[in-house]
Formats: structure tokens, sequence, C-alpha cells
């Protein structure tokens, strides 16, 4: 039972261009040291100040009426679907091309997780949807990866259709919309995390959970704060996920300072790297967003051949090309007994064999870029060669 992140964060670390960049982030935090010095001062550590002042930052940014800071994304998904009273054997559906955590907080949440096959976006395919509604269907969790909103008309119509609420993963979605609604502002919840290698990044672990629904709203207030409606009066019986006042604090520093830059480079460095791999015969791409969607590229992904060797050989460059994730969740362990007999996921069985991720953060240059095309070409022309 190791500590096995020490070990990959230092190795990380080390690429010349690597996907964790958190040194060059946080190099001057006078201003965040100063914050946190009077928050001691105030004694102001158990759902601070700040944490509202984040919590109304996430209200703007989304347009929506309530958001409570909590102790990760997955508790905000978690605490949605715990405020869902799922009974044994009620079902969520959702994608098994996703970080564990999407299906890990259905299911300690009590829920049975019914995966779908995603499409060339990525995303879950709306199209499978109907089929796998059952009565026992309480929600729909969508993720919108790699920072690009879902087919929101389609799942909207589902939703409304057989009156099943929306849940967003919107972890890797921080500022995309779609028609200039934002991620997260869709469904009955809007999940957002601020783990420190997502596009609002905190030292530590703390999340966000968006709503426009005031019943719900008050169930998550309750859920949160182990359901307590002051000091002395517990109404229910709730758990401890307050995003923690010093993590609020970075939150609200890189909302304010940074969250404009890191969006508009990442879009920048994105289709920079489309355009000039475009025409490159042993990659495509996955489909990108129209004009009506803002895609902020939380992950740059390429489909390729040769994935696992084209991953090495970039590696040996010190480039930090990686693969989220090879193994998807339906066939990890912990999902064995949520598969029934003949699930076939074929587009997520197919894709996990050929994508790969690029580090396209605010720290990396256009010569970094270059560099990495030119890696890839060379790959490609010389991979006979190549051991
Ligand atoms: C990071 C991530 C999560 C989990 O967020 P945490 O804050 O680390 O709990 C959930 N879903 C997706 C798609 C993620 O990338």
């Amino acid at each position: 039972m190791k500590n096995f992140l020490i070990k990959q964060y230092q190795k990380d670390i080390k690429k010349k261009i690597s996907h964790n960049y958190l040194p060059y982030q946080f190099k001057n935090s006078s201003q965040i040291f100063k914050k946190i010095k009077l928050l001691i001062k105030n004694c102001d550590f158990t759902l601070g100040k700040e944490v509202i002042t984040l919590e109304n930052n996430f209200k703007k940014l989304t347009k929506t009426k309530y958001a409570f800071g909590v102790g990760s994304g997955t508790d905000a998904m978690f605490l949605s679907l715990r405020a869902l009273d799922l009974k044994k054997g009620d079902e969520v559906i959702t994608t098994s091309f996703t970080f564990y955590s999407t299906v890990g907080a259905i299911v300690t949440a009590g829920g049975t997780p019914v995966f779908i096959d995603i499409g060339n976006d990525l995303n879950i395919n709306p199209d499978l949807i109907e089929k796998k509604i059952t009565k026992k269907t309480k929600a729909l969790l969508i993720v919108h990866w790699a920072g690009k909103v879902c087919d929101m008309e389609k799942i909207l119509k589902i939703s409304k259709k057989y009156k099943i609420p929306i849940i967003e993963d919107a972890c890797h979605a921080i500022g995309a919309s779609f028609k200039n609604k934002s991620a997260g502002s869709f469904g009955l919840s809007g999940c957002f995390s601020f783990h420190p290698l997502k596009n609002i990044n905190v030292w530590g672990d703390g999340g966000v959970l968006c709503t426009n629904n005031k019943a719900f709203a008050k169930k998550i207030y309750l859920l949160r704060n182990h359901g307590l409606v002051s000091r002395n009066r517990c109404k229910i019986f709730g758990y401890n996920s307050r995003l923690d006042t010093i993590q609020a604090i970075v939150a609200n520093y890189i909302f304010k300072n940074r969250l404009k830059i890191i969006t508009k480079k990442r879009i920048l460095n994105s289709n920079y790297l489309d355009e000039k791999l475009k025409n490159n015969k042993d990659i495509s791409l996955p489909v990108r967003s129209d004009k009506n969607s803002k895609e902020v590229f939380h992950l740059y992904h390429i489909f390729c051949k040769k994935q696992k060797k084209l991953v090495a050989y970039l590696n040996k460059k010190g480039i930090d090309a990686k693969i989220h994730y090879p193994i998807p969740v339906h066939k990890q362990q912990a999902a064995k007994k949520y598969i029934k007999k003949g699930l076939n996921l074929v587009n997520t069985d197919r894709i996990v064999r050929k994508i790969i991720s690029l580090p396209v953060h605010e720290y990396v240059k256009t010569k970094d870029l270059d560099f990495i095309i030119e890696s890839i070409n060379f790959f490609y022309k010389n991979e006979n060669s190549i051991h």
C-alpha cells in the first residue's frame, strides 16, 4: 500500500515539456501568503469568507443561482447523487471514457452505473441514451470531456421527456460553454474540480457545485456540512465536505488573475497543433467544437497509430505525452460487477487504443509546440528504425 503519487509527480516534473506546471504557476505567491496570514489572524478556517467569494465567482461564471464550495470534484458529484436519494438498484447513465471517480461517485452514492458509448468528440453519444433508460434510471451523469460541452440540445430533450435529472461532470470544463451557456449550468447540478492539474488548480483538493434548483441547493447545503442549520441544530445526517478556506484563497487568486489567460492560451495552443497536425496522415483529430461552442482544452488529444511506441518516443524527447486513460472504466476490476453480458462499447475500446494527450497549458510556448510537431513527424518517418 504505497503512495505511488510522490514518485509519479517527481518523474513528470523532470520532463522538458510537462503536463505538470505548478512550480511556474505559483512561483510568486506573495498575494496568496498574505491572505493566508490574514486568515490565521481572523480564525476564518472553516467555510470562511474566501469560500463565499469563490462561490460567488462561480455563480457569476456559470450564471447559476447557487454554488457550494466542496471537498473535491468527486464530492460535488457524490453529494449531487446523494441528494437524489438513490435506492438499491437505481441506475445512473454515464460513460466509461472518463476518470474513475465519475463512476466511483455513482457507486458510493448507492447507484448502479449504466455505461453508454462515446462519439468521436469523446463525449456521451446522445443517440444511444434512450435505449438504456429504464424505470430505475434516476440520473444522467454526463462528462464534458477535455473541456468540450456535450450535445446538450439532445440530452436536455431526453432529460425533459423522461423527467430524469442531468448531473454534469464539468471537472474539465471550467469556462467552457455552448451557445453562450456555461458548462455546469444546463442540468440539475454542475460539478467542478480544483485538483492541481485542472484549469483552476489549488494546493491540494477542492471543488464546487452549481445549481439553479432551490430545493436541491438546500439539500446540498445540509449534506456538505453535517446537516447543520446552525451550531446546535442538526436537520439531517450529512458529511464533512467543505472547501478548505486556504484552498479557496488559491482558487480565487487563479480565478481573478489567471483564468482568462489559462483558457486563452490553451485554446491558442490547441488550435496551433490542430492546424499543423491536420495534414499528417498517421494522425487524426477528435471532432472539435463548432463556432457555437467554447472548448477549453483541459486535455489536448490526438488519435494516432502506434500509440504506445509514440508515447514512449515523445517521453524520451522530454515531451510529457500521456494516455488518458489506457484502461476505460468498464474494463477496471472495480467495475466488474456492474458490467452486463454483451456490453459493447465499440468506440470507447477503439479510441483508448489510439488516443494520446499532449501538453498545451499556458507555459507551453510556440517553440515547444513546434518541437512536439517535429518529433511526431520524425517518429512516423523513421518509426522502423526507432526502438
Ligand atoms: C479530476 C476529475 C474528477 C475528480 O475531481 P477531483 O477534484 O480530483 O475529485 C472527476 N471527473 C473528471 C472527468 C476529472 O477529470
